[in-house]
């Protein structure tokens, strides 16, 4: 939450006719003029990968192989060489080079444009002399800032010094600016329109980041309250910090086991100060992207080892391969799907590809059978839909070289169902029986349930988790995974805001699973909710009709 003053800012726009190559210059001087400027690139994202933070180190990893990639290199020389400047030769060959990318099929690549355009400001802005940053680094304190959108390189050089929080007409949560803003702390709202960029400067302005909204010019008694609001929310994070490697336990003494989501090998440094039970949610994307080939059954062994050995707790939750939707991989050429989150996703597509379930099943077991290994590894099955889906996991299991039913009955290994398709929630209580536990992924839940695109602004206000429909599904989910006494998780990105623990643990949500800096904050909402509260709390959300209704329920005042 950010109180300040409205800045709107527009990049300063590339020269659109640089200078060409004066009759005093040559190509080789122009191409020299390049290499210098490339090197100051390359110094420039070394010094900014070494950030604490391996989310954000990576995209500018990806920046300098981009930097260095022959594709751009070798068009600017080739501009150069026709007696063209060092900067048109970049502007040139770096645009023609967005515009391919953009219009490649695959959203991997495609999605590789925003990179690419960013590496391209960089160059400029060393050749040109001018530099975009000058105009952010300058901001005056408790700037709000309004932008169409910001690449990761002008959000490298926002402080939270001066930068209150940023709004931006364009973008997702999920965009790579939008993790810098967090790595930050400062708070962003995106996707809400152009009509911002018009707005005064000047004015006094909140960015509400909880409930994702701007108010501009507040009356005293609004201001009032969120100045009181951000200093209570700064006080539990100090409480809830200062208690992170205790167990949660309810006012009522249940213990509610907060764990961790885990993206990859490099997520495990943050996790050792976060408090955490255990491993909730490791997406295996990262072992099977950006590779020709997925990776042997040895090589996923010593993967799930290393993290094993470096986890907090007993319990490893290992989510199979969910690829498809937004998340392609090379070596599994999808047909081109025109709705692809409705498409070949997840437990579809290894079902499809029994080579690869089979392998990332015999990992999994092999790792559960080391004597090394004292925990439980829980395989969680994504994008169930059929409940022959789950009849075919559990065959291939039962035919996986060392496994024996006995594995899973002594607890050594369990097998779980994501509950993120709206058919997996109205079948629970078929398909419990057959498993150990559930997790619900919320994130994808709501995307099904209310038929809105996870990944396109224009109706991510429709998608809202809290809505009463996802709230009827998870009840469901609920009670059938409490009839068959199964722990019920939560996984989805909902279960990281502490103030909706109560309205999960009364609809009967035993267990959490979030991202490593909600880990304390979540914990402590345990700590503060009454189970006899929270269920009171469970059905009045059940009785509304509106995400709003179900909003005003958790935030009263
Ligand atoms: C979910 O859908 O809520 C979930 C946790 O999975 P993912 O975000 O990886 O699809
Ligand atoms: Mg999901």
């Amino acid at each position: 939450m950010g109180i300040g003053r409205l800045y709107t800012y527009t990049p300063l726009p590339h020269p659109t006719q640089p200078r060409d190559v004066e009759p005093s210059t040559s190509p080789a001087q122009e191409w020299q003029r390049y290499l210098d400027a490339r090197q100051k690139v390359d110094d420039e994202l070394a010094q900014l990968a070494k950030i604490d933070n391996s989310l954000v180190a990576d995209i500018f990893r990806v920046h300098q192989e981009i930097l260095h990639d022959r594709l751009l290199t070798d068009a600017v020389r080739a501009a150069i060489d026709r007696g063209i400047s060092a900067a048109t030769a970049t502007q040139q060959a770096s645009s023609d080079l967005v515009q391919m990318f953009q219009n490649l099929s695959d959203d991997y690549f495609a999605s590789r444009a925003v990179d690419i355009r960013d590496v391209g400001q960089r160059l400029l802005a060393h050749l040109n002399g001018v530099s975009l940053a000058r105009q952010l680094a300058a901001l005056p304190p408790n700037t709000v800032l309004l932008a169409e959108d910001l690449t990761p390189f002008d959000a490298t050089h926002l402080s939270s010094d001066s930068v209150a929080g940023i709004v931006l007409a364009g973008s997702a949560p999920t965009a790579h600016t939008a993790i810098l803003a967090r790595s930050l702390g400062i708070p962003l709202i995106c996707g809400v329109g152009s009509a911002i960029l018009h707005l005064p400067p000047g004015q006094l302005a909140i960015v509400d980041g909880l409930q994702g909204r701007l108010i501009v010019e507040p009356d005293e008694e609004l201001l009032e309250s969120y100045v009181q609001t951000r200093q209570r929310l700064l006080a539990f994070r100090i409480t809830a910090e200062s208690h992170s490697h205790e167990a949660a336990t309810t006012l009522d003494g249940r213990r509610v086991l907060v764990h961790v989501n885990i993206n990859s090998q490099e997520d495990m440094l943050q996790i050792a100060s976060s408090g955490a039970d255990g491993i909730g949610l490791l997406r295996t994307e990262y072992l099977f992207q950006e590779r020709t080939t997925p990776p042997a059954v040895e090589e996923q062994i010593e993967a799930y080892r290393l993290i094993s050995q470096q986890m907090p707790g007993e319990i490893l939750t290992v989510r199979l391969l969910d690829i498809g939707g937004d998340k392609p991989v090379r070596y599994l050429p999808q047909m081109t799907e025109s709705n692809p989150f409705l498409g070949v996703r997840g437990i579809r597509l290894l079902l499809q590809h029994p080579e690869l379930l089979r392998d990332q099943l015999q990992a999994l077991v092999s790792l559960s059978l080391e004597s090394s290994f004292t925990g439980v590894v829980r395989i969680l099955v994504p994008m169930v839909s059929k409940i022959v889906e789950v009849y075919r996991v559990l065959e291939v299991l039962d035919s996986i070289p060392g496994y024996r039913e006995e594995h899973r009955r002594e607890g050594r290994l369990q097998v779980g169902l994501m509950i993120e398709v709206p058919a997996a929630a109205l079948l629970a209580d078929r398909v419990a029986p057959l498993v150990d536990f559930f997790s619900i992924g919320t994130n994808d839940l709501a995307q099904y349930t209310l038929a809105a695109d996870r990944v396109n602004s224009a109706v991510a206000s429709l998608a809202s988790p809290l809505d009463p429909s996802v709230l009827r599904l998870i009840a469901m989910t609920c009670q059938a995974g409490n009839v068959a006494e199964i722990p019920i998780s939560i996984c989805g990105e909902m279960a990281g805001d502490p103030s909706i623990f109560p309205l999960l643990f009364g609809l009967g949500v035993t267990e959490v699973s979030v991202v490593a800096p909600a880990v304390p904050l979540v914990k402590e909402a345990v700590r503060q909710t009454d189970g006899d509260a929270a269920r009171r709390l469970a059905a009045n959300a059940l009785r509304t009709s509106r995400a709003q209704e179900v909003h005003r329920l958790l935030h009263p005042e």
